[in-house]
């Protein structure tokens, strides 16, 4: 019947970085059916978006299960925000703080409108749950990723396409180094070493050499934030 919900599926909104990775994979060791979504806006980062097939193939090749229940990949353009939103990621400006403590990467309601596209697309696949890497811990300033954001999105819509979606943010009250833990758990060493190996953060798009943390430039925000979390994570040990 079309509209009908699954409640076993999820749309998991899948960039190709660390968090979204770590998404996919703890979204593929709950729900029986998962498939993947990818915005195309313009950024600078755009790279990020040509390591997700890899990506998926190799946590596909991790575990037969994972590999049973990964579905179909989406990408969808909005190119619509990256000419609203006039910001570092899209133009050729240094990375820096505005005078109210934004980074001036910040795209205005970005995952309000990930959310919004995420769960349309989810009501004409038939996916219950909806799966982001939005996290409060490393917060950036972006209040697109507090908690109560993403709560009031979650009731938005449902009311608003009568539907009983349930957004999940596995990474919400999790550092970085508690992430590349999480992957752990999910997938082992493998895992670690994929997301380590494959998952792009850089926001100046870079990939350049191996890094102990991944490839990168290592001085955008993205780099340093990564990189301190790897350490944090390999002290730890
Ligand atoms: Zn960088």
């Amino acid at each position: 019947m079309p509209g009908e919900i699954s409640s076993d599926s999820a749309l998991v909104l899948f960039s190709g970085g660390q968090d979204s990775t770590t998404c996919l994979a703890w979204a593929l060791e709950r729900f029986a059916r998962v498939e993947t979504l990818g915005f195309d806006y313009g950024q600078r980062h755009v790279v990020e978006l040509g390591q997700r097939a890899g990506l998926r193939e190799g946590l596909m090749a991790m575990k037969p299960a994972w590999r049973e229940r990964l579905g179909e990949d989406h990408t969808i353009d909005l190119a619509a925000l990256g000419q609203i939103s006039q910001t570092a990621l899209t133009r050729e400006t240094e990375i820096a703080l505005d005078a109210s403590g934004l980074p001036n990467t910040f795209v205005p309601g970005r995952n309000l409108i990930f959310l919004t596209f995420a769960a349309a697309l989810a009501y004409r696949r038939g996916l219950r749950h909806i799966v982001g890497g939005m996290c409060e811990t490393d917060f950036s300033g972006y209040p697109d990723c507090r908690d109560d954001t993403v709560k009031a999105m979650q009731v938005a819509l449902n009311l608003g396409m009568g539907k009983s979606f349930v957004l999940h943010t596995p990474l919400m009250f999790i550092d970085k180094a508690a992430t590349w833990a999480l992957a752990r758990d999910l997938g082992g060493e493998a895992l670690v070493d994929l997301v380590r190996r494959e998952t792009h953060t850089c926001y100046l798009g870079e990939r350049g050499e191996l890094h102990e943390w991944g490839h990168g430039c290592g001085e955008c925000p993205a780099c340093v934030l990564r990189a301190q979390g790897w350490r944090r994570h390999a002290g730890g040990l």
